[in-house]
């Protein structure tokens, strides 16, 4: 049975119970939200070795941070400490997105020895093995791609995208109606490429049915992936994004037939005023299913800075009712991320999801903005370091400027605290 079929027929699991607890909300809330599909759990498969963690509808906004080495840079050690350093900066989930030699070393550390969900994109793996043992990615076999899917699920991969809505008609469309940056999804060019190889269709949707015995056998969540999400401003909610988006639907509700938990994924590069419009129009189509969105990207410019412009965005779209983000670094669109990329985009993503939640939950969120402005009026340093996101960084900023007095360098002796000490101000 599912955990799915579990929360239908009305079970409080102890699993349920412990994601509501982090929620701090009634088990019998969460359990409702699982059995409609509007919210996923998802950390169970590790067993106590991982935490338990809940996306979706009135939940606190949660983030993920990619990991995983390129053809390019491939170092073991290197890929586990950016995991344990998105782990320690307050990432809820982490994917593995290696392409490289060796991607099946790399996710069993990443499983093995992280306390967090662990989401992978099979087709990365068919495509790599296929050059490989081939010499081209599409030569990929249909088997092969759904034996990947498996062998993640055996491991205990707790999430996986699935580029099941990029079918052979859609596909067909592209050079018809070319797009200013193309299919920017990788998973999406592999399949794209394949469809238009073989002149057949996409074999995720071809076998999904197949697909959802998988994912009910060994219990993990499908991510429908956006193959076709817009990589410019200039492709932004276009057809092509449309007609992914009104296959996903359909891909939903037949998980949900399944007992499957779902989420959905989403753009992408888009402006800043179509952003509510897309988290509306995902969550209606999809019937509230949780969304997860990358970024989104409200600017094509700000190379070097995306994971600012990626915040800027995910508080928007998180605001608007998105559930998950996928943290961007500042290296995107450059470089593979660094280990101090990871720490700047994971508290980037944090402080946009925080943003929005003070908004979504109320006091639920905003009494740590309390605590952080009363601390403040007091001149607390100590508890505004433990407030921060980033304690280590707010101290070291702090100590940067040496100061006579218990104010910082900003103001120093005209500090607003120490000409009007808190008590006098009515500051509680
Ligand atoms: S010195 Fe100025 S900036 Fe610094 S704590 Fe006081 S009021 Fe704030």
């Amino acid at each position: 049975m599912t955990v799915m079929d579990e929360a239908r027929r009305g079970r409080i699991t102890e699993e349920v119970k412990a994601a509501a607890k982090e929620e701090g909300l009634e088990p019998e809330k969460l359990r409702r939200g699982i059995a409609s599909g509007k919210i996923i759990l998802t950390g169970y498969a590790r067993g106590e070795r991982c935490k338990i963690v809940a996306v979706g509808e009135g939940l606190r906004t949660k983030v993920n941070a990619n990991v995983g080495a390129s053809s390019e840079f491939s170092n073991i050690k290197i890929e586990l400490e950016k995991a344990l350093t998105a782990v320690r900066y307050g990432a809820d989930t982490l994917m593995d997105l290696s392409t490289s030699e060796d991607l099946n070393e790399i996710r069993r550390l990443i499983l093995k020895e992280t306390p967090l969900p662990v989401g992978t994109v099979p087709i990365y793996q068919a495509g790599v093995e296929a050059i490989r043992k081939h010499g081209a990615i599409v030569d990929m076999g249909e088997d092969e791609v759904l034996r990947v899917v498996e062998n993640h699920a055996k491991e205990g991969v707790d999430f996986m995208t699935i580029h099941a809505g990029i079918t052979q008609g859609i596909t067909a469309q592209l050079a018809e109606h070319p797009r200013v940056a193309g299919v920017v999804s990788r998973g999406g060019v592999f399949l794209a490429s394949w469809i238009l190889h073989h002149k057949a269709e996409n074999p995720f949707y071809k076998n999904f049915d197949y697909l959802l015995e998988i994912a009910r056998s060994y219990d993990f969540c499908i991510s429908l992936g956006d193959s076709l999400r817009p990589g410019s401003l200039a492709d932004a909610s276009d057809w092509f994004q449309i007609q992914e988006l009104l296959t996903v639907q359909k891909l939903v509700e037949r998980c949900w037939r399944a007992g499957v938990q779902v989420m959905v994924e989403g753009p992408g590069h888009l402006p800043l005023n179509q952003v509510e419009a897309n988290v509306v129009l995902h969550k209606s189509l999809c019937k509230g299913a949780p969304l997860y969105l990358l970024g989104p990207i409200v600017t094509d410019i700000g190379a070097g800075y995306d994971h600012i412009v990626g915040a800027v965005g995910g508080a928007v779209a998180a605001m608007a009712g998105a559930d998950f983000l996928c943290y961007v670094t500042p290296s995107e669109h450059l470089a593979l991320p660094t280990v101090e990329d990871v720490r700047e985009g994971v508290i980037a993503a944090r402080l946009a999801a925080h943003c929005a939640d003070v908004v979504k939950l109320g006091e639920r969120a905003s009494r740590h903005d309390l605590e952080m402005a009363q601390a403040r009026a007091k001149l607390d340093w100590e508890t505004m370091y433990k407030l921060s996101l980033d304690p280590v960084r707010a101290r070291e900023v702090r100590e940067k400027g040496k100061t006579k007095t218990d104010a910082c360098t900003m103001c120093g002796q005209y500090c607003v605290y120490r000409i009007l000490p808190a008590k006098q101000t009515g500051c509680i």
